[in-house]
């Protein structure tokens, strides 16, 4: 027996009360009132109370995980008492008594509301998953992002709780969760700018589903920890040197990348670990008041570029235009002491925050900031959202891609600065100002030079948009734009067009089939959609428009008490061989002349005598493989002959093939040395032939041997036979006849 560790209730109950006080002491600069402080203690006795008889997969009382929700929630993420009430809370209604109506009877309606989405989004997002249902999940998800953002802070705060302590889980399980993380919520904690939260969230969901993979990386950088700070060091003493003479008060020091991101680099582009450059970042953050910020960390890069000289491709600069994310910084690579790429964030304190805790802070700074990126990013989605032929599936596909995505900085004619998903076309744009202006598209101009639809933007273009009432949605559009919008819209009036088409169709069809005086039935519609190979009606429809088709052919079919019959040759039943073959026979007076009506009837060399052109040959009619070509003298030729006359038929070769057939020939001879040369040099050297394999076997100074070799014809294999035996010192050649090629 294990020890069991004994229960102090008391003791748990202590540490509980301390871990409340330690989220209450972070809590304090953000609480306004009393009240305010009443209600986190309620909602900490509410969530105790309901969560008393319960426990984690670790042994310890449930409660330690809300309380740490919370934490985070506080801590990693910046948001203040309603949002850690939230945490607290944000398991009762699921898995305990505690109703909707009671939060919202002890505290608001906002604070139900809050957990009403947090219970409601618990459905899984997992890779493997029914992905419909996935979708479905996923859209919910989204609404409830829409409606209030902490729902999903708190949700991604939640699961990273969880992903920190899934040791005592099922490994199953472990995968399960690790999977949805890396799926849904990493992308989203990036989006919303979480940087930390997402790296940790990528680096666990590694370390549960490659284990190995996520050791082997985190040896390597121990390994090399020591050279690493070594180069660091001795990257940053002149610049810290520079930097205080210039008098900036900063922060400097090196960073290293997450084990996921080095993970992504070794598998995505192939760079063993040893290769990869940028194991490190270095980060200068300086304390500087809000309107010296930007001409400080322009300062410092120019400090830095006067000692490492910057490569000019890879500038970013994160402070004029901000990330939709709300990251702001100036990045650099720069070529460091012993020739080795080196990237360098410039930053403020301020910036830093937002950096760090991603929306919360950037919230908190917004009044200093014209900046609305992310509410026109959440107009988006609820637009998207709202849309209800929005296909769920394809939406998620586009959005998890777009989480992800680089931006580009554009201007519209007026100066408008807009942001769009690197890759994006003129045609991407068009939709982003507006889903009209997008479909009546026809070219645009950047720059005051005309491109097309197609056209990739670049950081800085401006551009005009060309419109003409004329224009029409076109399917082509697909392969080119890269926005979920622009995908969304054109998808969505593709089949609006579709739709109209159909029914274009369908009233052609109806028209035709009373000409035709065949009555108007399901029936009918069905053996119609079957005669023209359409999946569906709706299908069978569309292309009555598009193709333009006449119908006239249902008029040659039968009728039978108002039911259309199909003929039943050609569309249900298949021919069967003997039948075509016996047709074919009729017409070719049993003589099947190959290479001509191979496109007619399906032949195979008999692989017992393997026939080459030239070779006297009868075909054979077999149930399931059409017809098996023999040679005359097949061992096998006279007892089908005999049994089964009627199913031979007459086959003569016709033009040379162009095909090599696979054949071998035996020799026997003196076993000398260089024999084996010799005879390949003939064959490749001097017949030119492709040779497939050799083997020899000598016995007492004899040697047989076994040749396979590819000819086109019976007189390339009739040479090479005669060009071996005029070889001194063999006996005899002769052509492998029997089916023993393949031993
Ligand atoms: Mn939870």
């Amino acid at each position: 027996m294990p020890d069991k560790v004994k229960i102090n209730i008391e003791e748990e109950n202590k540490l509980i009360l301390k871990e409340y006080k330690h989220l209450l002491r972070s809590l304090k600069p953000k609480l306004t009132s009393n009240s305010e402080k009443a209600d986190l203690r309620r909602a900490f006795e509410m969530a105790v109370e309901a969560h008393k008889s319960m426990r984690r997969k670790s042994g310890e009382p449930y409660i330690h995980h809300p309380i740490a929700v919370a934490q985070i929630v506080v801590d990693e993420i910046g948001l203040g008492p309603q949002s850690a009430i939230c945490a607290l809370l944000h398991d009762t209604v699921e898995d305990t008594d505690i109703t909707l109506e009671d939060i919202e009877m002890n505290f608001d309606k906002p604070t139900a509301k809050i957990i009403d989405g947090l219970t409601k989004i618990s459905g899984a997002f997992e890779l493997n998953m029914d992905t419909s249902q996935q979708a479905e999940n996923f859209r919910k998800l989204l609404l409830t992002l829409t409606d209030d953002i902490r729902v999903i802070l708190v949700k991604i705060a939640d699961r990273l709780h969880n992903m920190r302590t899934m040791d005592s889980m099922a490994t199953h399980k472990q995968m399960k969760i690790a999977s949805e993380t890396l799926f849904i919520y990493a992308p989203l904690a990036h989006r919303l700018g979480l940087y930390n939260i997402k790296t940790e969230l990528e680096d666990l969901s590694l370390k549960y589903t490659q284990a190995d993979k996520y050791n082997e990386i985190s040896k390597k950088l121990a390994d090399t920890k020591k050279d690493r700070t070594k180069y660091i060091n001795e990257f940053i003493h002149p610049l810290k040197e520079l930097l205080i003479e210039k008098e900036y008060d900063f922060e400097i020091y090196g960073r290293p990348k997450s084990i996921y991101s080095i993970y992504n680099k070794i598998t995505t582009k192939h760079v063993p670990f040893e290769e990869i450059y940028d194991l490190f970042a270095i980060r200068i953050i300086l304390d500087s008041p809000l309107d010296e910020e930007k001409s400080d960390c322009w300062g410092v890069y120019s400090v830095i570029t006067d000692l490492y000289k910057p490569q000019p491709e890879r500038l970013r600069d994160w402070i004029s235009n901000p990330k939709t994310n709300g990251y702001e910084a100036l990045h650099t690579t720069v070529m460091g002491p012993q020739g080795k790429w080196v990237e360098v964030q410039i930053r403020s304190k301020r910036m830093h925050e937002i950096a760090e805790l991603g929306l919360a802070a950037h919230w908190k700074y917004k009044e200093n900031s014209q900046d609305n990126a992310l509410d026109e990013w959440i107009e988006n989605i609820r637009e998207t959202l709202q849309n209800p032929d929005t296909n769920a599936l394809d939406f998620v596909t586009n959005f998890r891609q777009e989480l992800f995505n680089e931006e580009i900085f554009v201007f519209t004619p007026k100066g408008q600065l807009k942001r769009l998903k690197a890759g994006a076309t003129a045609l991407d744009f068009a939709f982003e100002i507006h889903s009209e202006l997008g479909l009546k598209c026809i070219g645009a101009k950047i720059n005051h030079k005309l491109v097309p639809l197609s056209h990739k933007l670049s950081n800085g273009d401006q551009i005009e948009i060309l419109t003409s009432s004329k224009q029409l949605v076109n399917e082509d559009w697909l392969k080119f734009v890269v926005t979920s919008k622009a995908i969304s819209v054109i998808r969505k009036t593709l089949q609006e067009e579709k739709r109209k088409q159909a029914d274009l169709g369908k009233e052609t069809y109806e028209k035709k089939l009373k000409q035709f005086d065949i009555p108007l039935t399901d029936y009918n519609l069905a053996i119609a959609v079957k005669y023209y190979k359409y999946q569906s009606p709706y299908d069978f429809y569309f292309y009555i428009q598009t193709k333009n088709l006449t119908l006239t052919d249902l008029k040659e079919l039968k009728l039978q008490g108002g039911k259309l019959m199909l003929p039943n040759s050609k569309i249900e039943v298949k021919e069967s061989i003997e039948e075509t073959v016996k047709k074919e026979l009729k017409k070719n007076a049993e003589l099947l002349i190959m290479g001509e009506s191979s496109d007619k009837i399906a032949y195979k060399f008999a692989n017992c005598c393997n026939p080459i052109p030239g070779d006297d040959v009868f075909g054979f009619i077999t149930i399931n493989e059409g017809i098996k070509i023999h040679r005359t003298n097949c061992p096998n030729a006279v007892q089908l002959m005999s049994k089964y006359d009627y199913r031979i038929v007459r086959t003569k070769w016709n033009k040379q093939h162009e095909i090599a057939f696979l054949t071998g020939v035996k020799i026997n001879g003196i076993d000398d040395v260089g024999v084996i040369n010799k005879l390949t040099n003939i064959i490749t050297g001097q017949l030119k032939l492709n040779m497939r394999s050799i083997s020899f076997d000598t016995d007492d100074g004899i040697f047989e041997g076994k040749i396979m070799v590819y000819v086109h014809n019976i007189e390339q294999l009739d040479r090479l036979i005669e060009e071996l035996k005029s070889q001194q010192g063999i006996f005899s050649v002769s052509r492998i006849a029997e089916n023993e090629l393949e031993k």
